[in-house]
């Protein structure tokens, strides 16, 4: 074991051939997805007219573990995977710790966060069955980045809605949609009447993922031969973004190390899940002990104050009801930077899991998270993004608490991605005018008894 090696990476032929899907080893599956008109739980048929055939096969497969990678989406892999496991000496030092932390360094894609890995799959599984078009909504426009690049691997034409704050914020990530071909809209907009509704009672209304899924939706189903792709909490996509974990765990193993915690930055779960499952699968199969921790900003926090419920993925109600933890789909988030994390519900599978006790969650406050930013940008030369801020604080507050009790752990996290088209949220920390934001209770309770409203007309 050489322990001065600082870089892990994998040759081309050790990159994974087939993700990882947890389902099949979990013992309590997830509640199925309810219609939302019927409240009658779907099958993968009922989601055909939305999503491609194959993405909603796996969405409800509960037996297969290993699912294989279809050749094309592995090729498309080569062109950046694998990316490196990187022991972070230097972050280690500058906090002084005495445990070994380790970051999968997702921010190496070309697009420059793992949401490409999910992106290259489903634009491939449209492409084979013969679509044309896809459609989707982005935050900061990392996921609509990634999917316009995926589009125009496999020749599909994108229009991506984006929620209007970060469209403002963020100019350069419709630059770089625009630079891949596809047609990018503010929302919510006057396309659709999702977007109308939204608009007619709200003109100044800033936007939130949930209302540009229901525009996104509503687009693919009135659109023939389109379909609509999703960027994270369904369970296909955290299903693809096992490559994350699974190449993590072949290069921990080459350091000669297992990690004790697990911990990524969380939206919707697919970077955590991508990162976590595979190690998971140990402690599902053979009761290894690991923790796995999610890190979600204090002002969206979903599994740490949310409630388990079914609930719709989206603001106008359009999307299939998924049980999860959540704040309630009418949860309008603060404008924090981290524009990837302001989703109000938690992926089936990780809600499932931590309603069974195998993964705990953290809330963070912003400042804390630029802080915990600042000082991996020093001390490893990466600027991460906003929403992997998240997952390097709590890395820190892992790494510190081991050192009070006086243990040493391998602490392993994921860098979903680089910060370097979000020098506007540094600028804005530098300068001192971020402030933190605590959800009050009352607004929680007020969503979720709305919630119960809805469910039981
Ligand atoms: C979208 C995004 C996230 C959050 O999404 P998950 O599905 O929870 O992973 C985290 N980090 C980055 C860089 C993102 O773009």
């Amino acid at each position: 074991m050489n322990t001065k090696q600082k870089r892990f990476f994998l040759q081309e032929e050790e990159i994974p051939t087939q993700w990882y899907n947890i389902q099949a080893d979990m013992p309590t599956k997830p509640l199925p997805p309810l219609n939302p008109q019927t409240k009658e739980p779907m099958t993968a048929e009922d989601l055909f007219p939305v999503f491609a055939k194959e993405c909603s096969r796996q969405e409800f497969n509960t037996t297969d573990a290993w699912i294989e990678i279809p050749e094309e989406v592995r090729e498309k892999y080569k062109n950046y995977r694998s990316t490196p496991l990187v022991r972070a000496y230097d972050l280690e030092k500058a906090i002084g710790t005495k445990c070994h932390i380790y970051f999968k360094n997702e921010s190496v894609s070309p697009i420059g966060s793992h949401k490409i890995n999910s992106a290259l799959a489903q634009a491939y599984y449209c492409r084979e069955e013969g679509v044309t078009n896809v459609t989707t909504e982005t935050g900061a426009g990392q996921w609509g980045a990634a999917l316009s690049y995926a589009a125009k691997v496999f020749g599909l034409e994108a229009a991506v809605y984006q929620v209007k704050i970060s469209y403002e914020q963020k100019p350069y990530r419709r630059s770089i949609m625009r630079t891949y071909g596809a047609q990018v809209t503010p929302s919510p907009s006057m396309s659709t009447r999702a977007g109308k509704d939204v608009l007619t009672a709200d003109p100044f209304n800033n936007g939130s993922l949930g209302t540009a899924i229901s525009e996104a939706v509503e687009l693919a189903v009135s659109t023939p031969n389109c379909k609509y792709v999703l960027g994270s909490v369904l369970n296909h996509v955290a299903l693809h973004q096992t490559v994350i974990g699974l190449e993590a765990e072949k290069q921990m193993e080459m350091a000669g190390e297992y990690p004790d915690v697990v911990i990524g930055c969380f939206g919707g779960g697919s970077n955590f899940g991508g990162l976590a499952f595979p190690f998971m699968r140990h402690t599902l199969c053979e009761g290894k002990k690991t923790r796995y921790i999610a890190a979600e900003p204090a002002s969206c926090p979903k599994l740490t104050r949310g409630k388990f419920q079914y609930d719709f993925g989206d603001l106008a109600g359009l999307t299939p009801m998924l049980p999860m933890y959540t704040l309630g789909h009418n949860f309008m988030p603060s404008n924090i930077h981290a524009g990837g994390l302001r989703y109000h519900g938690a992926g089936m599978i990780i809600s499932q899991l931590m309603r069974d006790g195998y993964m705990e969650a953290v809330d963070i406050q912003e400042t804390e998270t630029f802080r915990a930013g600042m000082l991996f940008a020093k001390a490893e030369g990466i600027i991460p993004a906003p929403e992997s801020c998240h997952a390097i604080a709590a890395a820190i507050n892992e790494a510190k608490a081991a050192d009070e009790r006086g243990e040493e752990k391998v602490i392993l996290f994921c860098l979903s991605g680089h910060g370097l088209i979000d020098m506007t949220a540094y600028d804005q920390y530098l300068s001192g005018s971020l402030h933190d934001y605590e959800v009050p209770q009352e607004e929680i309770d007020r969503n979720i008894a709305e919630l119960e409203e809805i469910i039981k007309e």
